[in-house]
């Protein structure tokens, strides 16, 4: 059980971020929600999240691709126990006409905000004597793919920086992993399904089996409890010794 611990989970508004989210509060932790829309359905999300598990939720606005507010987050949000650094964009093309702006943001979201985050949340952890970061990689932090050079590097760079966090934390009872999902359907994916049939001239169903899960053999996506599950497990005390690793959530799609 989490009770009395304060979880922030970056890009929480939705998908993955929203599944950890729940999860981490149904185990009793308190949760800070994160994206940068600030809307009423944002601060409504934390309301339901904090009736439903019966914990302190609320929502703090921080844009992801701004260093200073990944570390003002962290700031407002308080006495950090558990980081998960989720929050992430995608963008498909070949390398030659890869928007630069969209490199660069791929590349802050993504990556350079668990390093603004975690910069700013380890000195309280240690201070306090407990700290879990969990970074939400991706397959594509084992594996590449045509297309997506910023995502794959984005993603493999936080892998190496999760190791490096695990090494320098090793002697406080910290610990930093990343989770390495395949796909999971959230709107991140469902957005690349419509221009893949366009593209493809496929239906749905054959978009899904055969593009999107060609490489992950289970041929079903895993989805948001799942990871909230496993990030759950990196909270407890039989994870107290796994610190520098990757775990695979991918139907078997890094075994290949
Ligand atoms: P999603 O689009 O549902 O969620 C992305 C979240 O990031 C949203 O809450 C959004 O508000 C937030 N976000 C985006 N830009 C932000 C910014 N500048 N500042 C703050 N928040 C911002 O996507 P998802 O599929 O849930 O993705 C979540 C994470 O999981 C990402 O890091 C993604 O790379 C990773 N991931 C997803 C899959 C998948 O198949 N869906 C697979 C592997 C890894």
């Amino acid at each position: 059980m989490l009770t009395g611990k304060l979880a922030v989970i970056t890009g929480s508004n939705s998908g993955i971020g929203l599944g950890v989210a729940k999860e981490l509060a149904k185990q009793g932790a308190d949760v800070v929600i994160n994206s940068f829309s600030d809307t009423p359905e944002d601060h409504a999300l934390a309301v339901e999240i904090a009736s439903e598990f019966n914990v302190n939720a609320r929502y703090i606005s921080a844009d992801m691709s701004d260093a200073t507010q990944c570390r003002a987050l962290i700031a407002q949000a308080g006495a950090v126990d558990i980081l998960v650094n989720n929050a992430g964009i995608q963008h498909v093309a070949p390398i030659e006409e890869f928007p630069i702006d969209t490199w660069n943001a791929i590349i802050a979201i993504n990556m350079s905000s668990a390093f603004h985050t975690t910069a700013a949340a380890v000195s309280g952890m240690r201070e306090r004597g407990w700290g879990r970061i969990v970074n939400v990689a991706s397959a594509h932090g084992l594996r590449a793919s045509p297309y997506k050079s910023a995502y794959v590097a984005a993603k493999h760079g936080v892998v190496g920086l999760s190791k490096t966090v695990a090494l320098e934390t090793a002697e406080d009872p910290i610990t930093c992993n990343a989770i390495c999902p395949g796909y999971v359907l959230t709107p991140l994916v469902a957005t690349q399904i419509p221009d893949t049939m366009e593209q493809y001239n496929m239906d749905r169903e054959t978009v899904i089996r055969d593009v999107l899960l060609t490489r992950q053999p289970s041929k079903q996506f895993a989805t948001t409890e799942q990871i909230g599950g496993t990030t759950a497990f990196l909270c407890s005390p039989a994870a107290d010794q796994i610190t520098g690793t990757t775990i695979s959530v991918d139907g078997g799609w890094t075994a290949l």
